[in-house]
């Protein structure tokens, strides 16, 4: 990849392709490219014959969108969806022509050439956006490729039902042109119970029926999981794929695919009374074994996470404050000396998954994941 300055910068995407070896890292970080496949799989076998996409903004959740993108495609997989025509550029070049690349968020105005020279299609999500695409394929001489986003409730991004009826009722709006998916987006599939998916799900009839006709696409990773009148021609999951529960409600029907790992970098005991981190907010009550990690909020762990790391089954609770590129354990539950420098404990693995670490945080898995840092070793298995 190039900086874009042309000064020949060194090539590589710090969250893309591990630059920091196992042995200079403070925390590893394992992807397991064969579990997000078995999770493309069992995807697929809900899906019974219906198309999958795979959802790789934001770098693949945070595993690596290149690495994410040719595990899938080994299983057939030859639709991604990112979010920004930047990342779409950078995916086109990894991964070649070939596979339709969406671009989610829509197209800045003005970048539309540049979309159409790396061979991608815009989500499009305004009557704006579409005018801007027409044009385009007009100087062009060509057709060119998109999908049509429609807001059946959400209000996020989307044609809103007023523009799809102006649309609807002008001729040649579509022209040069080429609709791939016409698609909405699901704002509560991860609650099976809501009535607002229903409504969702009969607005996007409503207002796909205005368009023409073209291959259409609503659910995301949950969206799956509300049956088969969610499928339609296309799904879209990214969550699932990387492993976080799509069904909330129930046990976890993912595969997990990440591990993290952190290197004690030191170990300590100290007497009652002792004040512990920044802020002294813990005080030892008695005498306690402390270990610090190399890792912290500088990595994406979040600093108001009450949480734990683990240790042979053992819970390693946090005390004190997490620190920007540390944390301190309390490593009392286990044989004296049975840590020691450079030994890893788990963050996420096993013991704790990315669902666990999210609740702890007050968050969800996504953000865990699109949180991870740039400066673990991260190692790919299974690809
Ligand atoms: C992020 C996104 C998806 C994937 O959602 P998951 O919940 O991660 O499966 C699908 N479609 C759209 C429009 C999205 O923004």
């Amino acid at each position: 990849m190039s900086d874009g300055t042309g000064r020949g910068f060194p090539a590589h995407d710090a969250r893309s392709g591990s630059t920091v070896s196992e042995a200079a890292a403070g925390a590893i970080l394992t992807i397991d490219l064969g579990a997000i496949r078995e999770n493309y799989r069992r995807l697929k076998a809900r899906l019974s014959g219906v198309r999958c996409a795979g959802v790789l903004k934001a770098d693949g959740y945070g595993l690596g969108a290149a690495q994410v993108a040719s595990a899938l495609a080994k299983e057939g997989c030859d639709i991604f969806f990112v979010a920004l025509l930047g990342e779409g550029i950078a995916l086109r070049k990894a991964i070649g022509p070939g596979p339709d690349i969406f671009v989610l968020n829509g197209l800045p105005p003005g970048s539309e050439p540049e979309a159409a020279a790396a061979g991608l299609c815009p989500v499009i999500n305004s009557t704006t956006q579409l005018k801007a695409w027409r044009e385009t394929a007009r100087g062009m001489g060509q057709s060119l490729p998109a999908a049509i986003q429609v807001d059946s409730g959400m209000a996020r991004l989307g044609m809103a039902p007023a523009e799809v009826e102006a649309v609807a009722g002008e001729t040649g709006a579509f022209d040069g042109v080429d609709i791939r998916f016409v698609m909405s987006h699901l704002a509560r599939a991860d609650e099976p119970q809501q009535a607002a998916n229903e409504r969702q799900r009969h607005e996007f009839e409503r207002l796909r029926r205005m368009l023409p006709a073209a291959p259409v696409s609503l659910a995301n990773s949950s969206g799956i999981f509300l049956g088969p009148a969610y499928h339609y021609d296309l799904a879209r999951p990214g969550a699932a794929l990387y492993g976080v529960n799509p069904t909330p409600a129930a046990p976890n029907p993912m595969l997990p695919v990440i591990r993290l790992q952190a290197k004690v970098a030191q170990t300590r005991q100290v007497g009652a009374g002792a004040g512990i981190g920044y802020g002294h907010t813990h005080q030892a009550d008695g005498p306690l074994d402390l270990a610090t990690i190399s890792l912290g909020y500088g990595d994406g762990w979040h600093r108001r996470a009450a949480s734990a790391a683990w240790f042979e089954g053992v819970r390693l609770p946090f005390v004190g404050r997490v620190s920007m590129d540390s944390i301190i354990l309390d490593i009392s539950g286990l044989p004296a000396g049975r840590l020691g420098e450079g030994d890893l404990v788990e963050l996420i693995g096993p013991s704790q998954s990315v669902d666990d670490a999210a609740g702890h945080a007050g968050t969800i898995g996504y953000e865990i994941l699109t949180s991870l840092g740039a400066r673990f070793h991260r190692r790919y298995i299974g690809g």
